[in-house]
């Protein structure tokens, strides 16, 4: 079997849910979107089952595979329902919904519903992605609950920066989304993991955090003691030696600068291992940093291990996790943890540390 491997720790997911709950108080939604971030939407909520207050997904699909797999506790469709069909399948289910635009307010209106709902109403407080205007807060408001098929009503807001810890934009949402709601009745909810770690006066009833549950530190410091969950690892399939001259892989992107011992690793981009990935970013053989050479390309990779002579075939290599951050990688091929971890496929999933 194809050595390619995504080691899932569980015992450190626990670990950075219990960090997100301490730093924000109040109740705690476990974000597990994109299949939890690419780690396994069921097997990590199963895993904080004992002590997730809720869970947040983006659309009615994710909740529902949550549901068929047992988890009982609140689910929040970040982005609510997207027609009626799916309005009345989330209230059969319990789902709570975000409601950011009319059409969903209209959605209520008119779709007979077998039970109550719970909703959050979104408040564009800055971000100008979705949500209401903090004008049109009060009126939504009203509308739901004198329609009566709303027998709860929160406020939510999403940061636009809250990964910038000087960025005064995210206080300045702060106060638009206090103003918006000040005096309606609900629960609020502000903070993700980058408000959760820099902006205590974004701690209300629930947090909403994703990346930091992965162990992704998403703030430049990196310094909250965030577990990394992820391992991404393979192994060495086969070694060669190139003599001095000698191109290696697509477009002849290295040409050996010396006597090079090569490894060929068992991943590539089809795997999610970034393409763009520059020579020298390092792995991990055996425990070892060694660095990338040539491309990256579908199903295999290549490192330098001159300097890494006790490796040979069948070493582990870690692409990231507990050695390498993945904060690391997705920094050197300019993009963010998230798109790294989400984009993880083809691999082998395990998952240690069971079920609470
Ligand atoms: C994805 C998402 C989150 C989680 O954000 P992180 O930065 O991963 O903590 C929170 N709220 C909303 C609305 C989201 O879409």
């Amino acid at each position: 079997m194809r050595p390619a491997r995504a080691l899932i720790d569980l015992d450190a997911l626990r670990h950075n849910y219990r960090l997100a709950r301490q730093l924000h108080g109040g109740r705690v939604f476990a974000v597990v979107k994109a299949n939890a971030y690419g780690h396994g939407a069921i097997a990590c909520a199963r895993a904080l089952a004992d002590e997730a207050h809720g869970y947040a997904v983006a659309f009615l699909e994710e909740a529902l595979a949550l549901r068929a797999n047992g988890i009982e506790a609140p689910i929040l469709l970040l982005e609510g329902v997207f027609d009626a069909a799916e309005l009345l399948e989330a209230a059969k289910h319990k789902l709570w919904l975000a409601v950011h635009h009319p059409a969903q307010v209209e959605m209520i209106e008119k779709t007979p519903l077998p039970a109550p709902l719970r909703v959050w109403i979104k408040v564009n407080s800055g971000m100008n992605r979705a949500g209401f205007l903090p004008a049109a807060v009060r009126v939504i408001w009203k509308r739901l609950i004198i329609g009566g098929k709303v027998k709860d009503c929160g406020f939510m807001t999403h940061f636009a920066r809250a990964d910038e810890p000087d960025a005064e934009a995210t206080a300045e949402q702060i106060r638009t989304f206090d103003a918006a709601t000040r005096s309606l009745p609900g629960e609020r909810s502000l903070a993700n993991s980058g408000a959760i770690l820099a902006w205590p006066d974004s701690h209300r009833d629930w947090a909403r955090p994703g990346i930091m549950l992965y162990g992704a530190d998403p703030l430049p410091a990196e310094s909250h003691g965030l577990l990394p969950v992820m391992t991404l690892t393979s192994q060495v399939v086969a070694v060669r030696e190139l003599s001095v001259g000698d191109p290696l892989g697509y477009g002849a992107r290295f040409i050996a600068p010396r006597r090079t011992r090569v490894g060929l690793v068992a991943i590539g981009y089809a795997d999610g291992y970034p393409r763009t990935a520059p020579e020298q970013l390092p792995v991990a053989v055996d425990g070892q940093p060694a660095p990338l050479i040539g491309r990256v390309s579908m199903d295999m990779l290549t490192v330098d291990l001159t300097d890494v002579p006790e490796a040979d075939i069948g070493s582990t290599v870690e692409l990231w996790g507990k050695q390498i951050s993945v904060n690391s990688v997705a920094q050197s091929v300019g993009t963010i943890s998230y798109e790294l971890l989400c984009n993880v496929k083809r691999v082998g999933f395990a998952w240690e540390g069971g079920e609470g």
